[in-house]
């Protein structure tokens, strides 16, 4: 049986797919300066004897053709960035690249796709369809090496008719998926303001045009764009995390600075909910006798699940990890540029496992203290092999 095969191939490799992820994450690189990730990657392929192109500067693509006459083709994705983040862990596979850390997991994505590859590989005489291995840049990073593949090609030539990708979760037991149909992560946008008034001594406000409290009044009247015009059926969120206003107790600043984050799942009410913002926000600064600049700089676009591909993703994986060991996930409010490919194909984005409780493997993603249960690295690759044969029609 395909899966028995498969679940012993993911047996066998576990300790290479281990040192494939100790090596990554012992070296990682920033977004778009994943120089040797890259050729890192490149060789593993050559070894595997696996056919690459280069993409997106440090992206790589590689290519399985199975053996059997088929024009069905899968897309399985792998990010390779790492984070601005110093590592605590005392680990020996520690970063060496002092203040830069697999903080996010996409060591473990890389290296999974790594093993995920090298099943495959070892299968091809037995299997019908194209596998492409898309291994891209800079996730974490605008405007996201996802989108940068795509305008490059990496979703023709053959064009897949389904795009897999996973991601570690922290909150989910190793051995374990994550699964959520429909709309399941936000779009997100970064919002930059500064209102200009008139500085000038707390004693004499009737000689000024105090930006504090017309910024105040902004940051309330924007919350109706929440409260007021979104449709309370659709998520949306606006924080402001920044605000800085550098007066004194007795000066009053010329100008007031914000930043904050604009996140939702619909395109044209994101488009709108801009408009509205900006109009708000100028309009207000402007009665108050201030201005106001609203500068918007778009993020991620909303990540969803297509349909009838997330219901068969979740029953490849029902029967290869046991009903269950698949959870379903709630919609999360965080961007990720999976979502470009889900915007351009049939797309399917879970959630591996990785916690283990027991030996304090807890930590989120993006923090100094993040790191994983390697037996996940034997689910991630085996499951990611069945997903894409099962899903070919084998
Ligand atoms: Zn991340
Ligand atoms: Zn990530």
């Amino acid at each position: 049986m395909l899966k028995d095969k498969i679940q012993a191939l993911a047996k066998d490799i576990h300790g290479d797919v281990v040192r494939h992820r100790r090596h990554l994450h012992a070296n990682p690189e920033l977004s778009f300066e994943e120089y040797q990730t890259s050729a890192y990657v490149k060789s593993a392929l050559d070894e595997l004897g696996i056919e690459w192109t280069a993409m997106a500067n440090t992206g790589v693509v590689g290519v399985i053709r199975g053996d059997i006459p088929s024009e069905a083709v899968v897309a399985l994705r792998a990010d390779m960035d790492a984070l601005p983040i110093k590592e605590a862990n005392d680990v020996p596979y520690r970063s060496n690249n002092e203040g830069v850390m697999h903080a996010c997991g996409h060591d473990v994505h890389t290296s999974s796709l790594l093993g995920t590859a090298k099943i495959l590989q070892h299968l091809k005489s037995d299997f019908a369809g194209t596998i492409k291995l898309i291994f891209q840049p800079a996730e974490e990073k605008l405007p996201g090496g996802a989108s940068l593949m795509i305008k490059e090609g990496v979703l023709e030539n053959p064009k897949p008719q389904a795009v897999i990708g996973q991601h570690v979760m922290p909150l989910i037991d190793a051995g374990k998926i994550g699964i959520r149909s429909g709309k399941y992560m936000a779009s997100t946008d970064e919002l930059y303001v500064t209102v200009t008034g008139k500085g000038g001594h707390g004693a004499q406000p009737q000689q000024n045009i105090d930006p504090v409290v017309i910024t105040a009044h902004i940051i309330i009247a924007l919350q109706q764009i929440v409260s007021r015009f979104a449709d309370p059926k659709l998520p949306t969120v606006l924080s402001f995390g920044k605000i800085i206003a550098n007066g004194a107790t007795n000066v009053i600043p010329n100008e007031v600075y914000l930043e904050g984050t604009f996140r939702t799942l619909n395109e044209e009410w994101r488009a709108e909910a801009h408009k509205k913002m900006k109009k708000m926000a100028e309009g207000i600064a402007e009665s108050m006798g201030a201005n106001c600049e609203f500068k918007i700089v778009n993020g991620y676009p909303f990540l969803v699940n297509e349909e009838a591909l997330t219901a068969q993703v979740r029953g490849f994986a029902e029967n290869y990890l046991g009903k269950e060991n698949v959870e379903d996930l709630d919609i999360w409010m965080a961007a990720e540029d999976f979502a470009y490919y889900s915007q351009a194909a049939d797309a399917c984005f879970y959630r591996l496992g990785i916690r283990n409780e027991a030996r304090g493997i807890t930590s989120s993603v993006h923090t100094p203290t993040f790191d994983i249960d390697e037996s996940a690295l034997a689910t991630s690759t085996g499951l990611m092999a069945y997903i894409a044969l099962k899903r070919l029609g084998n």
